[in-house]
């Protein structure tokens, strides 16, 4: 169901909604975010926004449902390994990576266990809220574990005793520390990234995807 307007998913409330407010502002998008609305109106452009949890913005565009979106890559990719494990449309297009929501993803285990590689997580029990990304590394370098998925307090599952280690996003480290845990592996650095579905587009709606870009290069290359 394609509409006249542009439809670009942004997440409705978290660590990626301010900067791709402001983003989309000084790309010259002009908006007013008032009350509770799932969609927003630009007023200088045929362009929706859809505001909604971060974790739906890869299913929309994979469907084809949105046209753009803003996505950090660790759930982009965590929400793509799902959708293919089950035969369900996984591509996207990447228009660009952005200059914020930067973190790692990272297993942590406890601060005082000895760590000399990968191998010192055979047979251990992973809490995360990302199984695939974690079976897709662990996969790689052949080493055995089991996963315990949970969507929040990951890190507090060790001392919980519902798992030897976790793998959740990290920025400083400093909820790790408290929590009396270190980081042994990066698995993925993560940034916030603009995607395209891969539904073939009117010429018109193209045209306004190519000028959001050209501006959007001009104010990230302004920072720099
Ligand atoms: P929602 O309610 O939309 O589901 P959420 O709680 O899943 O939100 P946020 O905590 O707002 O998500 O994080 C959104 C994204 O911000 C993360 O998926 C990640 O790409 C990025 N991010 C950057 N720094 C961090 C960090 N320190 N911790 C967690 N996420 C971070
Ligand atoms: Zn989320």
């Amino acid at each position: 169901m394609q509409t006249q307007r542009l439809r670009i998913a942004i997440q409705k409330k978290g660590r990626l909604s301010k900067e791709c407010q402001t983003l989309l502002k000084r790309c010259g998008v002009k908006f007013n975010m008032v009350g509770e609305r799932l969609v927003v109106h630009a007023e200088n452009m045929p362009i929706d926004l859809l505001l909604v949890r971060d974790d739906d913005i890869p299913g929309l565009i994979m469907d084809g449902v949105v046209d753009l979106g803003v996505i950090g890559e660790n759930e982009l990719e965590e929400v793509g390994l799902e959708r293919a494990a089950r035969g369900e449309p996984s591509d996207y297009k990447k228009l660009r990576r952005l200059d914020f929501g930067g973190c790692r993803l990272s297993i942590a285990i406890d601060k005082d266990a000895k760590y000399n590689g990968p191998q010192d997580l055979n047979g251990k029990r992973i809490a995360t809220t990302y199984p695939q990304l974690v079976k897709r590394y662990m996969d790689e370098l052949g080493v055995k574990f089991s996963t315990c998925m949970l969507n929040g307090s990951v890190e507090v599952a060790p001392r919980a005793g519902l798992a030897d280690a976790i793998c959740d996003l990290v920025s400083t480290g400093a909820t790790l520390e408290a929590n009396g845990l270190k980081e042994a592996e990066v698995i993925l650095r993560s940034k916030a990234v603009l995607i395209q579905s891969t539904e073939t587009l009117d010429a018109e709606k193209q045209a306004l995807i190519e000028r959001l870009l050209t501006r959007m290069q001009g104010v990230i290359q302004a920072k720099e």
